[in-house]
């Protein structure tokens, strides 16, 4: 094996730099801090037949316990940056290891409508293109200019229309990491964007539990009539799995799509729950969950789980 670049880190501990903190090691770690960096590590991993995994903030990732084989990446140093952008002033320039609530809360102070939604999602900007995040009717797409994909090929400008997106998706492969993003936006009332920015944050913290080690949604809200349109939260609820647990994992009480970590939890408790929970569903309800949650390494979907 050629010798790794400069900053690549063995066997390093991935789980505290999830929101649910369970999991194993990555074989080889290391942070970008520019584009260019990224596009060595990526040609290193592909020269050495590595398989190349992203963490963003991890928040809505589960890491298997055997750990991740392969090259883990992190962004930070300028692919983790928000700048005011355009002759017009009204885009922002961001690294895709941004935090989308920084991103928001920059618009505002630039007195930026459109991306208000982003204050409520704890993830970073690569990681709300990957799965298309949204929340409060906001929508990436609308906002989003383009991004810049970097692979061991190279950089590729893609705009939103070549991103694939669909609810919690995009066509972005493994291997293909978002490491800049322009966000196109429209001139607001500042005071008016900072009260919907703080109107959000109460709506969120009145509906979702606060403090507590979670991946947010675990299962996406299904698209089937026998659902009789509630949501995967509503529907677990209902087949009694509020504050269910299997070992260190439980469905919060607040929120029952919601699993918790209550300490000790590993990602085989978080995967047996999901199990159960989606058991419960389908036999009371008639009803298939299919996971939101992603996953880095070999963890272990139960067999007859939609593959994604
Ligand atoms: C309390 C809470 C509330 C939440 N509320 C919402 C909500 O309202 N709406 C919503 O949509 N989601 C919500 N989420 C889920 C989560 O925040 C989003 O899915 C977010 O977009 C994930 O971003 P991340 O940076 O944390 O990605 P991670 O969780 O780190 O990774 C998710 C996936 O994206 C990939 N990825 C990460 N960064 C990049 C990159 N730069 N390039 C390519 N791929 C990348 C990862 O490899 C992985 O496949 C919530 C989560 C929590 C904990």
């Amino acid at each position: 094996m050629a010798e790794p670049p400069q900053g690549v880190q063995r066997e390093f501990s991935l789980a505290r730099l999830t929101t649910i903190r369970t999991g194993g090691p990555a074989e080889f770690f290391a942070r970008a801090g520019s584009i260019e960096q990224l596009e060595r590590l990526l040609a290193w991993a592909a020269g050495e037949g590595l398989e190349v995994g992203v963490v963003g903030s991890g928040s809505n990732l589960l890491i298997a316990d055997a750990g991740v084989r392969g090259l883990v990446l992190k962004l930070d140093q300028e692919l983790s940056t928000i700048e005011l952008d355009g002759i017009a002033g009204d885009k922002l320039a961001c690294g895709g290891g941004a935090r989308l609530p920084a991103v928001s809360a920059a618009a505002a102070r630039a007195a930026l409508g459109g991306i208000e939604f982003g204050v409520s999602i704890p993830g970073t900007v690569g990681g709300a293109v990957r799965m298309n995040a949204n929340a409060y009717g906001g929508a990436l797409a609308d906002v989003l200019e383009w991004v810049d994909v970097v692979s061991a090929g190279g950089t590729e400008r893609r705009t939103p229309g070549q991103l694939g997106l669909e609810y919690r998706r995009s066509n972005l492969k493994p291997g293909e990491v978002v490491g800049r993003a322009l966000f196109k936006l429209t001139p607001a009332d500042d005071q008016q964007v900072k009260a919907t920015l703080a109107e959000l944050r109460r709506r969120r913290k009145q509906a979702q539990p606060a403090g507590i080690k979670t991946f947010g949604s675990t299962f996406k809200n299904p698209d089937d009539p026998r659902a009789e349109g509630r949501t995967a939260g509503q529907l677990l609820d209902g087949a009694g799995c509020r504050g269910m647990r299997v070992g260190g994992a439980g469905f919060s009480e607040k929120h029952a799509n919601f699993v918790e970590n209550h300490g000790d939890a590993t990602t085989a408790d978080v995967i047996e729950l999901m199990a159960q929970g989606r058991a419960a569903v389908k036999q009371q309800l008639g009803v298939e969950l299919e996971p939101e949650v992603q996953t880095l390494g070999p963890v272990r979907w139960p067999e007859d789980w939609p593959r994604r």
